[in-house]
């Protein structure tokens, strides 16, 4: 029976799905920590990690027993009630960040679009409809919704759905001068990722977040820290924001947020979540009782000054190698991370060459993804272990031997 097909292969999903993915050849069926298995047994060294979300790898025995448990006992109740673990969740996020208030919801785009929409309500509460605008940066990555597209800064995702909601401007990321030249008192709100991720990796450059946050101060516009795929111990802090030092108004999170589960978060304080009274804003499955239980026991996880010690270790061991690696093939002409979000730009000689390195890292058994076009993407679960990463660089160097020959 070893030789037959699997019923379920990757010609299927040109059959049924909508064509607007084009997944690997592989069709991965168990993960256990950093290590996944496909349909013929092959395993893979995992730094993708479901694209930043399973921090903690895969089958975490705590995120197991915890789905367990929560799915014997209650799942979704909806907003009409509240639920004990969506109220534990939301009390340690309070405690742990500068938040006061939490809002759940499903996605990141969700938890960005509830940001975006609170911002313009504070304002329209506290200063008038005319106070509106939104700036954000350009390459940057808020989701997929219509609103979150038309902030995002990549004219590609906003192509043929016009016309999308006015309002918003993008100034180059890391520019302050720019900003400054953008930023008024019609401003309500900048939003930024304090690494641009899907943006190529690109972390904000020393003192431009204080910068930017001056500028909201001057004018009276919240600061949104898109930290969803930053956030949850990504970058060596909780969140991001605590290693740059720069408190936001408003924070989003989710990918790591359900370590797998899906859920979303907007973060942000007493004064200005009281903009978002009884029926302005909802979400059917956002607080859904067994997301929140996982999300719980990933914060707990996650927060760990052991494991965010570990993400900081791991980070300096994966860039200093990945370095010598370029240097050996001349193949990387940059390497920028922030904790364990690291992007390898392409040297001019494997111009725009990232997703090639992809598919050859299938074949020698490591997963790894892009930022683009020119920039190989490592987003690896945050608790690696030594081994994982020792046999995972040695897959990662065969690839890249294989590229070069
Ligand atoms: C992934 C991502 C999003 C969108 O999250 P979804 O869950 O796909 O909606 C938004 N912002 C940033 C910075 C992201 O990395």
């Amino acid at each position: 029976m070893k030789d037959s097909k699997p019923s379920v292969s990757r010609d299927l999903f040109d059959q049924v799905m909508v064509p607007n993915y084009s997944p690997a050849k592989i069709i991965p069926v168990r993960g256990q920590g950093s290590r996944l298995w496909d349909q013929d047994g092959r395993d893979y060294i995992d730094f993708v990690a479901g694209i930043a979300v399973n921090a903690l790898g895969h089958s975490h025995p705590r995120l197991v027993q915890t789905l367990k448990d929560q799915g014997e006992k209650l799942w979704h109740l909806a907003n009409i009630m509240t639920n004990e673990p969506a109220l534990r969740l939301a009390a340690r996020l309070c405690e742990l960040t500068f938040a006061e208030k939490v809002f759940f919801c499903n996605s990141g785009a969700e938890a960005n679009e509830a940001a975006l929409k609170l911002a313009r309500r504070y304002a329209y509460d506290h200063y008038g409809e005319q106070k509106h605008e939104i700036i954000s940066t350009l390459n940057s990555f808020h989701g997929r919704t219509l609103f979150t597209v038309s902030v995002g800064g990549q004219a590609k995702y906003k192509q043929g759905f016009e016309p999308t909601p006015g309002g918003i401007s993008h100034v180059p990321y890391n520019d302050i001068a720019a900003m400054e030249a953008a930023i008024s008192d019609k401003t309500c709100a900048v939003i930024i990722e304090p690494v641009q991720g899907e943006g190529g990796v690109h972390p904000a450059k020393e003192g431009y977040l204080e910068a930017v946050k001056a500028l909201c101060e001057k004018h009276n516009a919240l600061l949104i820290f898109d930290e969803i795929q930053t956030g949850m111990g990504r970058s060596g802090k909780l969140f991001a924001y605590e290693k740059y030092g720069v408190v936001p108004d408003i924070l989003t999170s989710a990918k790591a947020l359900g370590c797998g589960f899906p859920i979303g978060a907007m973060l942000t304080t007493d004064k200005i979540a009281a903009s978002f009274t009884v029926g302005t804003h909802g979400s059917t499955f956002g607080g859904n009782a067994l997301a929140c239980a996982v999300s719980e026991v990933a914060v707990e996880l996650l927060s760990d000054p052991e494991l965010l010690q570990h993400v900081e270790t791991t980070a300096a061991k994966l860039t200093s190698r990945l370095q010598a690696l370029g240097e050996q093939y001349g193949m990387f002409q940059d390497i920028r991370n922030c904790g364990l979000l690291i992007g390898c730009e392409m040297s001019p000689a494997y111009q725009d060459r990232a997703k090639d390195l992809v598919n050859i890292g299938h074949t020698e058994g490591v997963m790894l993804h892009v930022a683009g076009p020119n920039v190989l993407r490592l987003l690896p679960p945050l608790n690696m272990t030594d081994e994982e990463l020792e046999e995972g660089l040695q897959r990662i160097a065969n690839a890249m031997a294989k590229m070069a020959g």
